[in-house]
């Protein structure tokens, strides 16, 4: 124990030799013990001490198979040293110089400038930690240049933009929202409706439309064909600035650096978080077009409205070029395009041989949800009515894949009827035979429950 430290004061050795029941017991008391019970329920709470691209090793040894790589933010895979091994090329770096000059985050800047739609995003912010502040930092940056004109922000339903006071309001789903009114005036637009985003954007309040191009939490739901592109016109004709979160979908998931390319648009702001640090460190941020930037923060009066004490953190934004980095010299983003190719294509046939289990099956690259039947009778009677059993269906399914076979997935919180597939992008055949077997076998398990 340090010298002057109070009475039980543990120190990270002293962490490193706990074992499951003791931080069992510090969680319940001092964390948020509810969350962990909840997640003991679902079978979902897991103590991982060990982690190489998309194998994951409990506290016993046991492998386990990662088909969500921590919701997306392990694009690079677990445990990546190629990554850490740039890190600690910074390790002695202060990292508080915000002020003055810092060679990590301009490079950071950079690349992702060259790598962004048309090479147009030409500037970028970091803020200090996760997706949900970068959003926060995206609708500054428009009501910002809006210059106070335009009070709305619009966004869709089923969307998920992170729990923040701002992002709250644009998340498309009510019940995150309890207790949290007045929140910031924002609307939420139906999903695929054209016409509703017109009637929206044609009132000339709107100062931004934050959208994912494929929703994530809302399901992995792709728009309807040529509807983003639709919506970056109408954005253009009615002064509105286009904001993808591709916090979820950025970095190569989908077979793309960034998932608007698929419909050829090109944004005013990507906001990015997740993947961009290979999941090291909290590190999220966006970048903008040149234009949108001046009008925001490009003069002396506004150039210190947003800033945040870790903004351009070294550490952090070494991890970012490192990321980059990677995801060019082993080309994972057409790797993401052809995996994801033959994962859907497998979970296609499989939903074609259990039509009483699967919906449907959709997707793009290695983003892949698999959306589930209305669940049927045996859990209706389990959970007690129709409502709770399709909220259920996909924990059930996701704790038979986690607890009986090992593969790591997870439900979509605003839509938990589907399950997800995010592996790693660098996830080898192994891993994807392996689960792509264990779903198979997670479908038969539950066929009698339709
Ligand atoms: N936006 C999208 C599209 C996301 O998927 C998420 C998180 O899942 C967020 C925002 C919020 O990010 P964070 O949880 O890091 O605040």
């Amino acid at each position: 124990m340090p010298k002057n430290a109070p009475a039980g004061f543990m120190t990270v050795d002293d962490a490193l030799k706990l074992n499951k029941s003791e931080i069992r017991e510090l969680q319940m008391k001092h964390q948020n013990g509810t969350k962990l019970e909840l997640a003991e329920m679902l079978g979902a709470a897991k103590m991982f001490v060990k982690g190489d691209n998309d194998k994951l090793w409990d506290d016993e040894g046991t492998l386990h198979y990662d088909m969500i790589a921590g919701v997306g933010a392990i694009g690079m895979g677990n445990s990546n040293m190629f990554i850490w091994e740039q890190m600690e090329k910074v390790k002695h770096m202060p990292i508080f110089y915000a002020l003055g000059y810092h060679n990590m985050a301009s490079v950071l800047a950079h690349n992702l400038a060259i790598t962004s739609p048309g090479g147009k995003l030409t500037r970028m912010w970091t803020g200090g930690g996760g997706g949900a502040e970068a959003n926060e930092g995206a609708i500054k940056l428009c009501k910002m240049a809006a210059h106070g004109h335009r009070p709305r922000i619009a966004s869709i339903m089923g969307a998920y933009h992170g729990k923040t006071a701002g992002s709250l309001a644009l998340t498309g789903s009510e019940k995150w929202k309890k207790y949290q009114f007045p929140l910031m005036p924002a609307v939420n637009l139906p999903f695929g409706d054209l016409t509703a985003l017109e009637d929206c954007l044609k009132t000339r309040d709107v100062c931004a439309l934050f959208i994912e191009p494929i929703q994530g939490e809302g399901g992995i739901k792709l728009h309807p064909e040529g509807y983003l592109k639709a919506a970056r016109e109408l954005c253009t004709k009615y002064g509105t600035y286009l904001v993808c979160d591709e916090i979820q979908t950025g970095l190569g998931r989908t077979g793309k650096m960034w998932a608007c390319e698929h419909d050829d648009v090109i944004p005013d702001v990507i906001v990015f978080a997740k993947a961009i640090s290979g999941g090291f460190m909290p590190l999220a941020g966006y970048i903008c077009t040149e234009e949108l930037w001046n009008d925001a923060y490009g003069d002396p009066e506004t150039c210190f409205h947003h800033t945040v004490t870790f903004g351009e953190s070294p550490l952090a934004c070494a991890a970012g070029i490192a990321s980059l980095q990677y995801i060019f010299a082993n080309d994972l983003i057409n790797e993401a395009a052809r995996k994801g190719e033959y994962m859907q294509s497998k979970l296609k046939s499989i939903a074609a041989r259990y039509p009483k289990v699967i919906n449907e099956v959709r997707g793009r690259g290695l983003m892949m949800g698999i959306e589930f039947q209305l669940a049927g009778k045996t859990l209706k009677e389990m959970v007690g009515n129709r409502a709770a059993a399709q909220e259920a269906i996909g924990a059930r399914i996701a704790a038979i894949l986690m607890n009986e076979h090992n593969v790591q997935v997870m439900f979509t919180i605003n839509n938990p009827i589907v399950i997800r597939m995010l592996p790693p992008l660098a996830v080898t055949q192994e891993a994807m035979d392996y689960a792509l077997k264990a779903f198979e076998a997670a479908c038969a398990e539950v066929v009698v429950d339709f």
